[in-house]
């Protein structure tokens, strides 16, 4: 990598696990993961015990307390292996971090060592079969009921639905509020009333266990809650931006591991009394990958470093996904081409990569989300 970031010895330390545990764990594994449909619950469990189960959580709550920037590092290195099990891993971590700060002592006692420890997977609940970028549209209803609420309705495309155990749900407890009267309550998976849905089958990616789960008259008391009205809205869009930064530091981890391997496959292969790599058109298409690789890098980490010096990285992080994505896409097809036909085999890490590289383009928002929160910047700009 020529471009590096500045870590804390620690943080450097958790990369460096990370890549070694990406190499002996993730690598050898994420095709049998996908051709099977796996969701490797035993994989989470080991990266925890590696220390990667908290990586965000304060350390007077038992976790790693990283920054944002080391966490991307450490993100980057886990999907040069297998970008669908990293995002279940950073979906968790955001979500043991979330509870960490916001969760009352008793939620904190109640769920973070299972947590940490993935004993227990987080999952985040905004989506819904009838509403995805119009986040504030939640229909899912929690209607008051004496002390508490009686949650029912359907959430969809919940990352690590299949074996999720504690669920943070975004529901609407107050309609002619609009999104001031969404509330987000933390409760674990097995209770009375919640139903799992799929997981879906999709274009690849099955490690993430994607889902959805239905409400029917569960029922929430004020223990549940994690985030009142007009806070549980706010904190799910802050958290966003970060979430979006991360995923541009899992397609840099994707292209790169793609660059690699494309390297190491046109050294070798002969055509017309040479190997591929001695051609210039093959030469310059993997430099226009080295060049997105960095440019990729460059947004992603200026977006983390924003976000971990206090400022605002909502453009910064819509830059750094916008581009990541499409990057990644593109450049991804590009070390396939270099392979020949061989590049195209689903065992092939750009092969294997690509489909994770167009499901980056839904997650935490679309391309097209990302280009609405730059507009809106840019107007802001403008007006001064
Ligand atoms: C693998 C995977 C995992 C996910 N994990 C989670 C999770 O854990 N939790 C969770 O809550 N959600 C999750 N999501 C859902 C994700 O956040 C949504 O897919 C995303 O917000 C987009 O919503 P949508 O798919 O309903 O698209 P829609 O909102 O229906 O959009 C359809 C199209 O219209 C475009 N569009 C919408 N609004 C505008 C606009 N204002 N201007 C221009 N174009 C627009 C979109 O960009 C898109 O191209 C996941 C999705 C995927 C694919």
């Amino acid at each position: 990598m020529s471009f590096e970031v500045s870590l804390t010895g620690r943080e450097q330390e958790l990369v460096d696990i990370a890549r070694a545990f990406t190499a002996a764990e993730i690598t050898p594994n994420a095709g049998t993961w996908e051709h099977e449909r796996i969701y490797p619950r035993d994989t989470q469990l080991a990266a925890a015990a590696a220390g990667l189960g908290g990586v965000l959580v304060p350390k007077e709550d038992g976790g790693e307390d990283v920054s944002h920037t080391g966490a991307c590092r450490i993100f980057e290195e886990l999907a040069s292996g297998c970008m669908p099990f990293t995002f279940s891993m950073v979906v968790h971590n955001n979500f043991a971090n979330s509870l960490a700060r916001n969760g009352t002592a008793q939620q904190k006692q109640k769920f973070l060592p299972d947590l940490i420890a993935c004993r227990k997977i987080g999952a985040f609940l905004l989506t819904e079969p009838g509403m995805g970028s119009d986040a504030q549209a939640v229909s899912c209803m929690a209607r008051p009921d004496g002390d508490g609420w009686v949650l029912d309705g359907e959430k969809a495309w919940i990352s690590s639905a299949s074996h999720a155990g504690v669920l943070s749900i975004y529901a609407q407890t107050d309609p002619e509020k609009g999104w001031r009267g969404i509330m987000c309550f933390v409760i674990e998976a097995e209770r009375d009333g919640v139903h799992r849905v799929g997981p879906y089958a999709m274009a690849g990616g099955h490690a993430l266990g994607t889902g959805g789960f239905r409400f029917e008259g569960v029922r929430l008391t004020r223990d549940d809650v994690l985030l009142e009205q007009e806070a549980a809205f706010k904190g799910a869009m802050g958290g966003i931006d970060s979430a979006r930064f991360f995923v541009g530091a899992m397609c840099t981890g994707m292209v790169n591991a793609a660059l690699t391997r494309s390297l190491e496959y046109v050294a070798t292969r002969p055509a017309f009394g040479q190997t591929v790599g001695d051609f210039q058109g093959i030469q310059w298409m993997l430099a226009d990958v080295a060049t997105d690789i960095e440019a990729m890098r460059l947004l992603t980490y200026s977006a983390a470093d924003t976000w971990d010096k206090g400022g605002n990285a909502s453009m910064a992080a819509a830059h750094a996904k916008k581009f990541a994505t499409r990057a990644a896409l593109t450049r991804l097809t590009d070390c396939m081409q270099v392979m020949g036909a061989n590049g195209f085999k689903i065992d092939e890490v750009a092969a294997r990569h690509f489909s994770s590289a167009k499901m980056c383009q839904f997650m935490d928002g679309t391309t097209e989300i990302q280009n609405v929160v730059i507009a809106r910047g840019l107007q802001k700009q403008a007006r001064g």
